[in-house]
């Protein structure tokens, strides 16, 4: 692939400026075990890149035949200080919820599930769902205000966006190019879709106060110069207006974006939290409820299934990423 960007350096952030450095952070493939078994491409965190604004956890996965895999089936499980985005190219999931969730999210829809304090959740294929399975599965994390917000599950079936230039673009979260996510966030955030047609090339708009990433899910393209196809994230880095794209034989990829996370992050399983602390208390507080008692901070899903036991907690203290 050719780079067609006429002037890479046009889009620098202001005088003194000269490039804005990228960097490609390679994917670990991870295998989920147990009841999810599947093997993912695990972009954040990675070593050196903790967050992409409060974007702190990146997963691609698929395609995975259902028929042969069974499928996605995870059992109530908790978490804590994060939103959930689920966002699929190909199949479904059955999501439902301790408080009161119960949907399927499909290709093109957004499923945001908000922690708070604690939520519990289930993920399943759904019987009827296509043989294909297909998508990214990522958190965002709760900043210290909104990390005890009331836990809520949002489904937006029908995304704002726009086309121009051969690009269509569905705008997950926050704003780009003038259209603007439902999706309530607790930070300033983006995510995006983009899909690029064969041939296409243009220039989006970015805030430079974000600091921004790509990740290809289809096909390959050239962004501001570098030639990606799927596989790692294109961290763009702080301080870019602009991100220029072009794709000879068409790509799909998502752009996620954010003001720098600057609060304290620690992250154990599927607890998100401030300090070691506070994620050795949801532990407990998980390891202590069961759906015969009632739960009170994680609550009950319906389905009548075995929660997952929470594994045990490392023998040292949990460090905040850096
Ligand atoms: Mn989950």
């Amino acid at each position: 692939m050719s780079n067609l960007e006429a002037s890479p350096d046009s889009h620098a952030a202001g005088p003194g400026t000269t490039t804005l450095a990228t960097r490609l952070v390679p994917p670990r493939e991870v295998p989920l075990g147990g009841p999810r078994a599947m093997t993912v491409r695990r972009t954040l965190p990675s070593r050196g890149l903790s967050t992409v604004g409060a974007w702190c956890f990146l997963d691609d996965y698929g395609p995975d035949d259902v028929g042969a895999s069974g499928g996605m089936h995870v059992p109530p499980h908790p978490h804590t200080g994060l939103q959930t985005v689920s966002w699929l190219l190909d199949g479904a999931i059955h999501h439902r919820d301790s408080v009161g969730g119960d949907l399927v999210v499909r290709p093109g829809e957004l499923g945001l599930m908000t922690s708070g304090a604690g939520i519990a959740h289930s993920e399943h294929t759904p019987d009827d769902a296509p043989a294909g399975l297909r998508g990214v599965q990522l958190w965002v994390a709760l900043p210290e205000p909104a990390r005890t917000v009331d836990a809520r599950i949002e489904h937006h079936p029908d995304l704002p966006g726009g086309e121009q230039d051969g690009v269509r673009t569905v705008v997950i979260a926050g704003e780009l190019a003038g259209a603007r996510s439902p999706a309530r966030v607790h930070s300033g955030l983006l995510g995006a879709e983009l899909r690029l047609a064969p041939g296409a090339r243009t220039v989006l708009p970015l805030d430079p106060d974000f600091e921004h990433g790509l990740l290809v899910l289809n096909g390959g393209l050239t962004a501001e110069g570098t030639d990606l196809a799927a596989g790692p994230l294109l961290d763009l880095g702080r301080g870019r207006r602009a991100l220029s794209l072009s794709s000879e034989a068409g790509a799909t990829v998502l752009l996620l974006g954010g003001e720098p996370y600057t609060d304290p992050l620690v992250m154990w399983w599927n607890f998100v939290g401030g300090s070691h602390e506070e994620v050795v208390a949801a532990r407990a507080d998980w390891a202590s409820e069961d759906d015969s008692t009632g739960s009170a901070r994680f609550g009950t899903v319906p389905g009548g299934e075995a929660r997952l036991p929470a594994p045990a907690l490392p023998h040292v203290r949990l460090h905040p990423r850096t």
